[in-house]
Formats: C-alpha cells, sequence, structure tokens
C-alpha cells in the first residue's frame, strides 16, 4: 500500500489548534453564533463523495470556530471545568495516534503500563491507599457509577446475597445515606445501578452545604442491613467538603461502605494547605474524581479508586474465552471493554506538574477564588453567600434574585468572561468556578470590572423598585 497523506490532515489540525490555543487569551469567552447559524454552516445532505481529509479538517475548524466555547480558557468560571496544560493536550494527540485498546494488556502493553504507573501516582498525591485499584473511567458521572457499583456487590456480598447472579429481585433492602447536597450524579449511578432513587436517605446539611455527621449518626442508629453512605468533597455550588473523616468512622461502626464524590474537591489533598479539608478521606472504601476537571487533562477523564479490589473486580469484570487475560487487566475495573487510553494524557499532566505544580495548581486555583470574593465582596451590595474555601465563590445582587439572573446573562453576552447561574439555599446566585491552570490574578481583575460594569448597566436600566422578586 501507498505511504497515506498524514501530513496534510494532521498539519491542518495542528495549525487549526495553535490559531485557537494562541488566540485565546484575547477572545470573547463565549460563544457568537446562535444554533441555527452553526447548523448553517455545519449541516447538509450526507456527503456522496470522499473528499480531502485536510479540507475536511479545515472546514470544520472554519464552521465550527464561531460556536466554540472558550471553556479551556483562563477566563472560563462556568460549572466546574478546568481546560488542557500543554503537555496534557499533547498527549492526547499521541493518544490518539497510537489508538491503543487500553482494556487488556495483551493489546497495549505501554499504555496499560502507563496508567499502573500513574494510578500509583495518583493515589500518592491524593493521600488514598496504595494497594488500592485504580480505574480509568469517562468522567465522575461513571467514577460514582464505579464505586457504588462495588459498594453494591460489597454490601449485599456481606448480607448473603450475589447481586451479579442474582440481581435485585428479592435483594435484601439497600439503604444509601446521602447528604442533602450531593451531586445528582449520584441518584443517576443508583438509577443505572437498579438500586433506584428511593433507596436514597437525604441527611441534613450545615449552611455550607457539609453532611451533618450528627444527622448521620442518627440516620444509623440501630442500623442492621446494607448501607452504603456517600460523602462529598467539593459541593458544585460552595465547594463545601463534607466532614469525610468523621463520616468515614461513623458508618464502618455501622457496617457501612463510604463512597466519596470528589470529582474535584479530592484536588485538595494534593495541597498542603488545604489538605486538612480531607483530614480521614483515606479511611473510605471508593474514591470518585474527575482529571477532567481541576488537573486541567482533555475530557473523557474520571477516576475510581476502590480500598477492595476484590469487590470492584466483582462488580466490573467479564471472562471470555477469546479474551487473553492477563492478571489486572484495565477491563476488570471500568465499565467498558474497549477504550481509549485516557492515562496516557494524566501520566503526562502528573510528570509535566510533579508535586509541586499540582498543589500549585490547587492553591492557584483557591488563591484566585478568594481574590473575586475580596474584590466583590468590596462593592455596596454585592454579597458572597459561602465560605470560600476552595474554588467556588457564590455571588448575588442587591438581595435580588432576578437582578442577579440578569447581571449572569449580561456577563455571559460582555465576553470578557462567562460565569453560570445556580440555586443556593432558596435564592438566585452567580456561581463562580475557578479551574482552569492558566487563570492568573490579571484575568480575575478584569473579570471582576466586567462583572460591576454589568451590575451597573442593570441598575441603571431596571432600578431596584420595579424588579420583581
Ligand atoms: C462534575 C461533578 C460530577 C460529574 O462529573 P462528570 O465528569 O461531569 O461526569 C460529579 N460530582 C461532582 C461533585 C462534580 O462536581
Amino acid at each position: 500500500m501507498q505511504q497515506p497523506d498524514w501530513s496534510g490532515p494532521l498539519a491542518a489540525a495542528y495549525g487549526g489548534a495553535l490559531a485557537f490555543l494562541t488566540d485565546l487569551p484575547g477572545h470573547p469567552v463565549g460563544a457568537s453564533q446562535d444554533r441555527e447559524a452553526l447548523l448553517a454552516a455545519l449541516d447538509g445532505p450526507l456527503p456522496e463523495q470522499p473528499h480531502p481529509a485536510a479540507g475536511v479538517i479545515e472546514q470544520l475548524a472554519a464552521a465550527a470556530d464561531p460556536g466554540i466555547m472558550r471553556s479551556t480558557g483562563g477566563r472560563f468560571f462556568g460549572f466546574v471545568v478546568g481546560g488542557s496544560t500543554p503537555a496534557a493536550l499533547a498527549a492526547d494527540w499521541l493518544t490518539s495516534a497510537w489508538d491503543q485498546n487500553t482494556g487488556l494488556f495483551a493489546l497495549a502493553p505501554s499504555a496499560t503500563t502507563i496508567e499502573q504507573v500513574a494510578g500509583r501516582w495518583l493515589r500518592e498525591l491524593l493521600g488514598l491507599p496504595d494497594d488500592a485499584t485504580t480505574g480509568f473511567v469517562t468522567g465522575g458521572q461513571m467514577a460514582n457509577f464505579t464505586g457504588l457499583a462495588a459498594a453494591r456487590h460489597e454490601m449485599l456480598r456481606r448480607a448473603g446475597w450475589n447481586v451479579e447472579v442474582d440481581g435485585l429481585f428479592g435483594a435484601p433492602r439497600l439503604r444509601v445515606l446521602v447528604g442533602a447536597e450531593r451531586h445528582d450524579t449520584i441518584d443517576l449511578a443508583l438509577r443505572y445501578l437498579g438500586v433506584g432513587t428511593a433507596a436514597i436517605e437525604v441527611v441534613a446539611a450545615d449552611e455550607q452545604g457539609r453532611m451533618d455527621p450528627l444527622a448521620l449518626a442518627g440516620a444509623l442508629e440501630d442500623a442492621d442491613g446494607p448501607i452504603i453512605v456517600c460523602a462529598q468533597a467539593g459541593g458544585v455550588n460552595s465547594g463545601a467538603i463534607d466532614p469525610v473523616g468523621e463520616i468515614c468512622d461513623l458508618a464502618h461502626a455501622a457496617g457501612a461502605w463510604v463512597h466519596v464524590d470528589g470529582a474535584f474537591g479530592l484536588w485538595a489533598a494534593a495541597s498542603p494547605s488545604r489538605r486538612h479539608l480531607l483530614d480521614g478521606v483515606d479511611r473510605a472504601d471508593s474514591w470518585a474524581t474527575d482529571a477532567h476537571k481541576w488537573l486541567n487533562v482533555p475530557y473523557d477523564s474520571g477516576l475510581i479508586f476502590c480500598a477492595h479490589p476484590q469487590a470492584h473486580r466483582a462488580a466490573l469484570s467479564v471472562r471470555a474465552g477469546y479474551l487473553m487475560h492477563g492478571s489486572g487487566d484495565p477491563f476488570e475495573l471500568t465499565p467498558e471493554l474497549s477504550r481509549r487510553a485516557r492515562g496516557i494524557p494524566v501520566y503526562a499532566a502528573l510528570r509535566n506538574l510533579g508535586r509541586t505544580g499540582v498543589a500549585a495548581l490547587v492553591e492557584g486555583g483557591c488563591a484566585a477564588a478568594t481574590r473575586f470574593a475580596e474584590l466583590l465582596a468590596a462593592h455596596p451590595g454585592v454579597r458572597i453567600h459561602n465560605d470560600v474555601t476552595l474554588n467556588q465563590v457564590l455571588v448575588s445582587f442587591d438581595d435580588d434574585d432576578a437582578r442577579t439572573r440578569a447581571v449572569v446573562d449580561l456577563v455571559q453576552g460582555d465576553g470578557t468572561c462567562w460565569v453560570s447561574g445556580s440555586v443556593w439555599r432558596g435564592r438566585a446566585v452567580m456561581r463562580i468556578s475557578v479551574s482552569n491552570w492558566s487563570t492568573d490574578p490579571s484575568d480575575v481583575d478584569a473579570s471582576v470590572q466586567a462583572i460591576l460594569r454589568c451590575l451597573q448597566a442593570e441598575r441603571a436600566t431596571a432600578p431596584a423598585s420595579q424588579l420583581e422578586m
């Protein structure tokens, strides 16, 4: 076979990516075209004939650009997303070029070895037991799913039930205790697992959104059936971290499993100044986190760690004659059989940043959040609703829900930065999340200026008396 043209399409992709990335810091953050305009540029009949690859890439880059949210830049503060560091992005490209099926060692010797090393580095960095199993999954949702699958197996096994064989019909009833501010992916994972949301019992949280250990102790009184407790490290609104050590002690005394959803907050363990927020987290049974949020690797990167390797494998693995089973093949630890080598960008990120670099990344995000809160709070009428202990800031304006929502809309349209809205304890808030490696104090200052400018504009057009609450 003739050598195909690799360099044309790859050069087009490289050129497009480089132009996009170098332009990023000065570019308006929000998308500039609506869905109709994007469809006009991207839609058309199913192509009948082949089209040269380089041309496809060039057309794609040009047509998609107006609808590419600059969420990978340093002035995007919506949701909790994170961007990509240069090392992680470059490793992700190589991962695609290698295109290894990382379910099996026999199919991907280097990729599985790289993931084995990355797993050990991660456990050490996050203060988790070294003998925990590590699965590279798509994100926090599937990390929660996988951790809760292992929990379901083990809690029912101890109750004398084999859920993998007998399913859940007729099984002992599982109770799942969750904090009032848990992430909705916990509920969804329980639906996927057939446990159902009716098994959920909500444990009260304090004013910062942290699970109240006294309320948990009450819920665990006289417990005798299988119980899973879901703690959270980093609530999506306030960023608060549950008292995980205390939760582990209470839950284990009642024979329960503790799963920690630490999609972004678990990374506090990598920071000497925040680690204390997670005291005792190593005593939990499973931990879910994301690499595509605070570690800033490209999307499709979540992590599940489990202190009970047998439960983890029993819940997730399959055996088939045609598979060349080694010992400890990665597919035993994730819902997927064939999958991308997600651990390679993680490995590159950790090699590039090192322990001190990850600590600086986390502490930089926290410092930027604090700077946001301080600068905004100095302005009359602006209120900060949470203790800014991590990377999240909840803001409202003139104690007025309609005005707060209007300011969020204006800021999204302004383009200097991008923030999202949320509801916190019944009130509308602007939610600022700092999760990008490249955010620096000047990004915060420019963004605060933009937010205050939008607040002034909103005040000028709609005096408070005309607003509905
Ligand atoms: C983001 C998040 C999730 C979901 O993670 P995905 O990567 O979006 O699937 C779960 N829990 C918490 C606390 C989160 O912040």
